[in-house]
């Protein structure tokens, strides 16, 4: 065992890997630097000192990833193993990193700041993933015999070929279970660009496939980089046969308008803007306690994360009083102490865009009713923010835009249809919440909702089997976790032949 530069005790494996002096990206079984040697630093948000030096790939270097993935698909070994077989090596996978499951939480912690627990549930989630994808692959029919007169007729499904995937730093390891397990299962072969922030996971995860002999070279490769270099190259590639982007939609825009020039299928899941819509029948208390641990779960860094709380006005001050409360009493503390809450965000930069908020909103004419700002831990020097509560017109930027913190925006509502009405009008559609006693009417507004998810008495609630995607601007082609997701990774060819 080892210490953070916080003074916890880290895994004596984590340790070494963290104790490398440059951390190489994954391509073709190897362990890769950039051809001109450039790198960039990623620190532990909790303290802002560095962690690690990560090589940072140039156009070129990506290039040659997507060769490889090309490659390997073409050789065969993974895209026409036999289904049974590949989906046995998703399923040891999924259980060496499950026998791994502290070393890569507390790596996962550490690079992006989320409380050690918040890590460890995300790890299982990428352990379910590959397991349920590994389990759905084996159960689906991969040619179809269609019954038409006077023809015999079929489809066939195969891989689609190499993959290509760009994902935020906002859960770097169950996001990039939710786009590898599919591809993988369906046996596509992959190139990954992890966030610049948040690279670890991914690598140690290439460390453990590579010393067990998990995968054939190629199959899976992590291209670590800077956005516009190694992600615009990945984006611009066109040997992809599938790209899949998650992220703000700033830069979902920029990979949706390459690939398209290319004419390679993307899918885009993108921010959020949700809205709880609470109405007068709810217990107060237990629903404030949820919405207030959903906004403050991951300091607020949740795409789909209930940002507009639409509150009926008989107990819109009731329940304003016990959200302040309650979130006044959130401990705010170093990720990966015991009893801490609210973890720090990921960076300088995204605590500066959360301070910037309070600000605009507040110029805008929004009233704070608890005032959030940059909070201190004793003797961490981390990108630590309190939670916020703006109340005021629907309007102010701070409720139009995605702010990405533990910040929410209160507004009163009469009717129910006032109610839907307010939850729909935004340019975002990820996951809105309903919150009521009266059943009949939670399903009635859920689905009124305008938005890829509509949940009941429950926020961000992501379950295996269920779609879960976004509209407008939260995305388009999207949807993880479910049947439809290893379809997307499959090619489908009608072969038909008149009788
Ligand atoms: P971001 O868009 O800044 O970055 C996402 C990824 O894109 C990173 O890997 C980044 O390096 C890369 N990138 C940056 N510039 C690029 C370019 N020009 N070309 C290609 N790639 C480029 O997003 P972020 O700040 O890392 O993440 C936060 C955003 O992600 C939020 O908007 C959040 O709502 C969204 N998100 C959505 C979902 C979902 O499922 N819908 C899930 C998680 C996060």
């Amino acid at each position: 065992m080892s210490t953070t530069s916080a003074g916890l005790k880290l895994d004596a494996d984590v340790t070494a890997f963290l104790s490398e002096s440059l951390q190489k990206a994954f391509v073709n079984g190897q362990w890769v630097e950039a051809s001109g040697g450039q790198t960039f630093d990623v620190v532990d948000p909790g303290t802002g000192g560095k962690i690690a030096t990560v090589t940072s790939l140039q156009k070129d270097d990506v290039d040659a990833a997507v060769n490889a993935a090309d490659a390997a698909f073409k050789a065969g070994t993974w895209s026409r193993m036999p289904v049974s077989e590949r989906s046995a090596v998703m399923h040891r996978i999924a259980d060496a990193v499950e026998q791994r499951l502290s070393q890569f939480a507390q790596l996962e912690s550490l690079d992006c700041g989320k409380v050690y627990n918040q890590a460890e549930g995300d790890i299982q989630g990428f352990i379910d993933t590959f397991r349920y994808f590994a389990d759905l692959a084996q159960t689906l029919d991969y040619r179809n015999v269609i019954a038409v007169k006077n023809h015999e007729a079929w489809v066939k499904r195969h891989a689609w070929g190499p993959c290509g995937f760009i994902i935020p730093w906002n859960f770097p390891f169950l996001l990039a279970g939710w786009g590898l397990g599919p591809a993988l299962a369906a046996g596509n072969t992959c190139v990954l660009k992890p966030a610049e922030d948040t690279p670890l996971s991914m690598l140690y995860l290439c460390h453990m496939i590579q010393d067990l002999d998990l995968l054939p070279p190629g199959v899976l490769n992590i291209v670590t980089g800077i956005g516009e270099t190694a992600g615009a190259a990945v984006a611009g590639n066109s040997l992809f046969r599938r790209m899949s982007f998650t992220g703000s939609p700033e830069v979902g825009r920029l990979v949706a308008e390459v690939c398209g020039r290319n004419l390679v299928p993307v899918k885009c899941e993108l921010g959020g803007k949700g809205a709880a819509l609470v109405f007068d029948d709810v217990d107060i208390p237990e629903t404030a306690q949820k919405l207030v641990e959903a906004i403050t779960f991951h300091s607020g860094q949740v795409c789909c994360d209930a940002t507009r709380w639409l509150v009926q006005k008989d107990i819109y001050d009731s329940f304003v009083d016990e959200c302040i409360t309650r979130m006044k009493s959130v401990n705010i503390g170093y990720q990966l102490d015991e009893g801490t809450q609210m973890g720090p965000v990921v960076s300088n930069k995204q605590r500066e865009r959360v301070l910037g908020y309070l600000e605009k909103g507040t110029a805008e004419g929004a009233e704070l009713v608890l005032d959030g700002g940059a909070a201190d831990v004793a003797g961490r020097d981390g990108y630590f923010v309190k939670p916020a509560l703006f109340a005021g017109a629907l309007s102010n930027v701070a409720a139009r835009e995605e702010i990405f913190g533990p910040v929410a925006f209160l507004a009163p509502f009469e009717s129910e249809s006032e109610g839907v009405s307010l939850a729909n009008d935004t340019e975002y559609g990820l996951g809105n919440s309903v919150w009521s006693s009266d059943l009949a009417r939670c399903a009635r507004v859920a689905e009124a909702f305008e938005s890829g998810n509509g949940w009941i008495n429950a926020h961000n609630v992501i379950v295996h089997g269920v779609p879960y995607a976004g509209v407008g601007k939260s995305g388009m082609g999207g949807g993880v976790v479910s049947p439809d997701t290893l379809n997307d990774y499959l090619r489908p060819i009608s072969v038909v032949r008149p009788l």
